[in-house]
């Protein structure tokens, strides 16, 4: 008993020092190894850049006994990665495999039972009394059984450690090997099994491969008969003594099961590498472990072969019971979930598709609840400030009611309803959180005016913040045109607005004079004092991060929060991006809207869309030209810009005027390309992809994407909403750079959709939703098992069950695995959010 304790403390770590050292090594290991399956490539992760990872990662190891030389080790690493960027890959491979190694030696060297230890010394002081070591979901895999050093290693280099990480390590896929058919009844593309005689079993070497052999079988079962092959990559596999092991293992007239894909092949149908069994008995159930079933795939690491990964989970499946789950029996019932073990069970190993189904159902709803419930807490968190106390309101005789009655038009029935929800929330005791989805067009802005006008009719000020100074300036624009008749004062402040205007301004924002400031980012900046600032609205607010808003909220008391997107993206990214927002959605465009007409192009047809551009302008239209975003370079994508600005102006329409917008522009001459189109001095707008957030001109009634294929489908959308803002007939035509199938498929949506929503869901299932969002946004969440696209179903549960957790639980205290769970979810969150 001294004896062990005294080793424990010269060499290894007790249990809780392991788990904080290997909360910090795992996601080290990971990072390391997808950087190698990457290329060394220095990819960027959901955060931040791999490099950045590491750097922020070894500088900061858990405080703990390290034995001489380890910190010291961990700083040059350190030192190593700060100059990743500029190594070769040479370089980078040395490093990255250096470190993977040595990080592999330190976790054996700490971990309590050293695993090097001789096994001759556990089998000596094994005795029927004193049974050996107990397994258990901490213990190292290098107790497994068949797991030596070299293994270990290996399953070190994906972040396996433990029985724990074995456990979580999830399949891939399935591949359904439970589906029986005669061999007259396969069916190409389908996975299937059989159960036939061999007639002949042939092992050759390649004639044109030497490192290959080939197996044939001849098979017959009542109904046909069919050849089966199997290749053998590798020397040891071409000694003519293996073949003729492998022979002997198939006898003419055995029985075998045989499984795998079904393909099309020379002689009919036939098997892609499948998997042979020989059976005992032909005409016994099919018994095997394999064959017969739902059989899991997993992703695999170099040098671990399927199936003895497959063998390790079954050594650890029986442990999985010891899991805590972290709801209890009542809740499971309640919202249809099978137990943790079940479920482990249930994917590493299920009997049939259903319980399969049950299994996943489970592990993704815990990662949805685990998410929505983090994102809860927050919204508890933020809304337990005090916020501004708006009177009730009443809209007849307001302000409000004031601005609706000089609108030429009604609000449409979706308007109605988000306005009423918005003024639901504008009276109540917390702040409101609120994200209003809405198409381009749908009337999104509106419904923020008057948000803003019900807040400065109970005394408060309005922000009104937007992404780029083009979209604030407009957003002035348009709001000159209502408030001050209505007797509201309202000031711009961009990185544009002179000094003494800018104090001036300051100063009435600060005496409550000024009532609503429009800008950007700018309206975050320390000087700007509010003196009773009521409701903040942002709009495309997935240009904003979590940090700004928070920043914002900061601003002494909490104020209102109205956030606006016209990039609706679909319902489970928002719930997951934004559950600490109520989300509204405007749903409907205001009448007599002509729908935009969309065509693809090949690049071949470009003539026909500068055909179209003259027709449009010849009727009095106007047209943008929009050329891709060019990621390499700012400096490239103006070149681009300047040249087909050139181009279309000197070559192709030398009777025309042509604007030219893009990026490098300072803001002065921005607006005045802008003003130049909006009052026709120039009927074509060459632009990058500046134009995509709400500019806004009636008359433009042709969009021409170039390389559209290089944009999102939710961008393109955007980009289109700039055309259709008018009574005319609309045009988008895209003309599609790729000879790729997919690029056709992808555009295509666009072709036949018009729907906003519709268009984000096909974006998010085509490309996933790191794409969707873009890499610069953050905040996605780490999701293992889930799908953001399929499983928006269990999502919507798991929301609604983290809702009456909050409720009835609020602190969590009758849950205590769950908070465990949610800080250590925390704790990551905040360890990974990027430096800036
Ligand atoms: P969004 O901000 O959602 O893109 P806007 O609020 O800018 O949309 O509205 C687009 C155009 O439609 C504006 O010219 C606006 O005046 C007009 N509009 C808004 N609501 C209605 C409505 N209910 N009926 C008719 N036109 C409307
Ligand atoms: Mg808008």
């Amino acid at each position: 008993m001294a004896d062990s304790s005294r080793s424990q403390e010269s060499r290894g770590l007790n249990r809780e020092q392991l788990t904080e050292l290997l909360g910090w090594l795992k996601p080290l290991q990971q990072a390391l190894s997808l950087e190698v399956e990457t290329g060394f490539n220095n990819l960027q992760g959901r955060q931040q850049r791999f490099d950045g990872f590491l750097v922020h990662q070894l500088a900061a190891p858990p405080p703990l006994p390290y034995p001489p030389g380890v910190e010291a080790r961990l700083q040059r690493l350190h030192q190593g990665f700060v100059g990743y960027e500029e190594l070769p890959e040479s370089g980078r491979r040395r490093l990255v495999t250096d470190t993977r190694q040595w990080l592999h030696e330190l976790r054996l060297r700490l971990e309590p039972s050293a695993p090097m230890a001789p096994p001759r010394l556990r089998l000596a002081t094994a005795t029927a009394s004193a049974p050996r070591r107990e397994l258990g979901l901490d213990s190292p895999l290098t107790q497994l059984q068949g797991v030596g050093p070299k293994l270990a290693g290996r399953l070190a280099a994906i972040g396996l450690l433990l029985v724990r990480d074995l456990l979580k390590h999830y399949p891939r896929d399935h591949v359904d090997y439970a589906t029986r058919r005669r061999i007259e009844a396969l069916v190409v593309g389908e996975t299937a099994t059989i159960v036939a005689t061999i007639r002949r079993c042939n092992g050759f070497v390649s004639p044109r491969n030497p490192n290959l052999s080939i197996l044939e079988l001849q098979l017959q079962d009542p109904t046909g008969r069919i050849k089966v092959t199997r290749f053998l990559a590798g020397k040891r596999f071409s000694s003519p003594a293996y073949l003729k092991g492998q022979q002997r293992l198939y006898p003419q007239g055995a029985t075998v099961a045989v499984s795998g894909l079904i393909k099309e092949g020379p002689y009919g149908a036939t098997f892609q590498d499948p998997l042979i069994e020989v059976l005992e008995s032909s005409n016994a159930e099919v018994r095997s472990r394999n064959i017969g079933r739902l059989m899991p795939v997993y992703g695999l690491t170099e040098g671990v072969a399927a199936d003895r990964f497959r063998q390790l989970i079954d050594q650890v499946l029986p442990l999985a019971r010891a899991w805590p789950d972290p709801l209890n029996q009542t809740e499971r019932r309640d919202w249809s979930l099978v137990s943790l073990p079940e479920a482990f069970q249930g994917l590493h190993a299920p009997d049939d598709p259903s319980q399969l189904d049950q299994a996943r159902r489970r592990l993704v709803f815990d990662e949805f609840l685990l998410l929505q419930l983090g994102l809860l807490r927050r919204r508890r968190t933020l809304s337990q400030r005090p916020c501004p106390q708006l009177e009730l309101i009443r809209r007849g005789d307001g302000l409000v009611g004031k601005f609706l009655a000089s609108l030429p038009f009604a609000f449409t029935a979706a308007q109605e309803r988000v306005f009423g929800e918005i003024e639901a929330d504008l009276q109540r005791s917390q702040p409101m959180a609120r994200l209003v989805q809405g198409d381009v067009g749908s009337g999104k802005t509106v419904v923020a005016i008057a948000a803003l006008l019900s807040t400065i009719s109970s005394g408060w000020q309005g922000a009104l913040m937007a992404p780029t100074e083009v979209l604030a300036e407009q957003h002035h624009r348009n709001l000159c045109r209502w408030l001050p008749p209505l007797h509201v004062t309202v000031e711009l402040l961009t990185g544009a607005t002179p000094k003494t205007k800018r104090r001036q301004l300051l100063d009435d924002l600060a005496n409550g004079s000024l009532k609503v400031l429009v800008g950007t980012h700018a309206l975050l900046e320390d000087p700007v004092v509010f003196s009773r600032l009521g409701l903040v609205v942002v709009d495309e607010q997935h240009r904003f991060g979590v940090h700004q808003r928070d920043r914002l909220l900061n601003k002494g008391l909490q104020p209102h929060l109205l956030t606006m997107t016209a990039t609706p993206i679909p319902r489970t990214l928002a719930l997951s991006l934004h559950g600490d927002l109520d989300v509204s959605q405007i749903d409907e465009l205001p009448p007599g809207r002509t729908p935009i007409r969309t065509a693809m192009l090949t690049a071949a047809q470009r003539s026909q869309a500068y055909e179209l551009i003259r027709e449009e302008v010849a009727r009095g239209q106007r047209a943008y030209v929009v050329l891709p975003l060019v990621e390499e370079s700012e400096k490239l994508e103006l070149r681009s810009a300047v040249e087909v600005h050139a181009e279309l102006a000197s070559e192709v329409f030398p009777e025309l005027t042509l604007g030219l917008l893009h990026g490098r522009l300072n803001s002065a001459d921005k607006q005045s390309v802008l003003r130049d189109f909006a009052d026709g001095r120039s009927q074509v707008l060459v632009s990058t992809t500046v134009v995509e957030v709400g500019v806004d001109v009636p008359e433009a009634s042709v969009m021409v994407i170039d390389h559209a294929e290089r944009f999102g489908l939710a961008q393109l959308h955007q980009l289109r909403g700039r055309v259709g803002r008018g009574a005319a007939a609309s045009h988008c035509l895209l003309i599609n750079g790729s000879s790729n199938p997919l690029a056709r498929q992808r555009l295509d949506v666009l072709v036949c959709s018009n729907d906003g929503f519709e268009i984000a869901e096909m974006d998010l299932r085509l490309r996933g939703p790191g794409q969707v969002l873009g890499t610069r946004q953050s905040g996605l969440p780490d999701l293992a098992l889930a799908s953001l696209a399929d499983d928006g179903a269990v999502l919507e549960d798991a929301r609604a069950a983290a809702q009456q957790l909050m409720e009835q639980d609020p602190d969590l205290s009758a849950h205590q695995v769950l908070l465990a769970l949610l800080e250590e979810q925390q704790r990551r969150l905040s360890g990974a959010a990027p430096l800036n």
